[in-house]
């Protein structure tokens, strides 16, 4: 993978100047907007004007000059042609599942994916729309090719899967798809800059923006980010997805995120460097980490290939002691003992989350599938933050593996 540092890489992103001059762009607030000629308005609606076209907004749901300009800085950031901002990670990948899908179509995805986007192909979209989906080991290529079918529209995976890390060969997966004629479509929430799945060849790239872009466990944000005629064919206003669920990003919310876009390089670095060193000290001390930066890890290699090296191998770990009761004191210690971090789920914040995925975010898997996907009751997921000295950090994680007896006794050197 080639080696652009996180400068160069956010130099890319286009700045945009706010109304006055401002060194930061302007929040354009209204919903709707008004033209100089009436035979504007229906040109706007046959797509004829736009934002890039003669500068033409129409209403908020549509387009709004503050999240348009949000949307080329991801589209930026990904490398796409074109991108849109939702208000949700969900609703932009349950707007890009539609949009590719009809109703009879197939969806191939990986059996390690986020809670919610395994009930919407599990049991939502096969109900309500008569799209299925089959779930397979997204690194078994072969098991990949065998399902696909020819009702089958595309394959889905998470550059790194929510929550066991698996790491998916998006160049191998996106000849595997374009040799059948389907579209690649990749979560990047867990690695935004680490990896950038469209360089590698996926079609489509979805965001969680509510993790490791916002940064703060304080905004609810996601993007689609693809071809150009993707997202148009996504927002026209008679069969987008997007247009018709209506899932818009408020403007107050894209100004904020674009506050935010320039220290992504930055957080991600820390969160890489401390989730990297955490895993390797877990490991030393004998204890079953997941953590693809770890040489052990199954896709370690794969990573080292795919990704960029200056954010480390992520910031999330997975830690398995065993039992869901082991992972509840474990946590209940490392919350309210030391104050390592919070028990909540999600991740990207600046502290450390920790949450056991098959009682929490991986809850809406059948056991079987959890199984298949590896996960077990006691594995805990972290999202490692970068705040207090990491010293500090690793004496309380020792501390609280002490406690509960994972580890004999904190076995710092002196
Ligand atoms: N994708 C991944 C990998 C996630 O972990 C999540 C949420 O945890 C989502 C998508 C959904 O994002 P949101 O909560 O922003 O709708």
């Amino acid at each position: 993978m080639n080696e652009r540092s996180p400068v160069e890489s956010l130099a890319d992103i286009r700045h945009e100047f706010g109304e006055h001059g401002g060194v930061n762009m302007s929040v354009e607030a209204s919903t709707t907007f008004t033209v100089m000629d009436p035979s504007t308005i229906p040109e706007i609606f046959e797509g004829g004007k736009g934002p890039d076209e003669g500068g033409c907004y129409l209403y908020g749901r549509h387009y709004n000059p503050t999240v348009y300009n949000l949307a080329r800085q991801l589209a930026a950031l990904e490398g796409s042609e074109a991108a849109y901002c939702t208000s949700s990670g969900m609703g932009a990948i349950a707007a890009t599942f539609l949009q590719i899908c009809e109703s009879g179509d197939h969806i191939v995805a990986s059996n390690t994916i986020y809670g919610g986007t395994y009930a919407l192909l599990h049991d939502f979209l096969p109900a309500k729309a008569g799209i299925t989906g089959t779930l397979v080991d997204i690194n078994d290529l072969e098991s990949v090719a065998k399902a696909i079918t020819s009702d089958t529209r595309l394959i889905y995976a998470e550059s790194f899967s929510n929550p066991m890390l698996r790491v998916a060969n998006v160049p191998a997966l996106a000849r595997l798809a374009h040799g059948h004629g389907v579209k690649l479509v990749i979560d990047n929430t867990f690695s935004p800059l680490l990896m950038t799945p469209i360089e590698l060849g996926a079609d489509i790239v979805v965001h969680s923006m509510t993790k490791f872009i916002s940064g703060a466990s304080d905004i609810i944000a996601g993007a689609v980010c693809a071809e150009e005629k993707v997202i148009r064919g996504m927002m026209d206003v008679q069969m987008g997805p997007l247009m018709l669920f209506g899932p818009t990003m408020d403007p107050k919310v894209a100004f904020d995120l674009s506050l935010r876009l320039p220290h992504l390089s930055l957080r991600m670095a820390e969160h890489g460097r401390r989730a990297a060193i955490m895993a390797h000290e877990l490991d030393a001390l004998g204890l079953d980490v997941i953590y693809p930066g770890l040489t052990h890890h199954p896709d370690h290699e794969l990573a080292r290939h795919l990704c960029r090296h200056d954010y480390g191998f992520g910031g999330v770990l997975g830690l398995d002691v065993g039992s869901e009761e082991a992972a509840n004191q474990l946590m209940e210690r490392l919350q309210n003992g030391y104050r390592f971090g919070y028990m909540a789920v999600s991740l990207g914040f600046f502290d450390t989350l920790m949450s056991c995925s098959g009682s929490s975010t991986s809850s809406e898997l059948t056991d079987a599938d959890k199984a298949a996907a590896g996960i077990s009751p006691g594995y805990i997921r972290l999202s490692i933050g970068y705040t207090g000295s990491l010293n500090q950090r690793l004496e309380q994680l020792r501390g609280a593996l002490a406690d509960v007896g994972l580890i004999k006794s904190d076995p710092t050197p002196d």
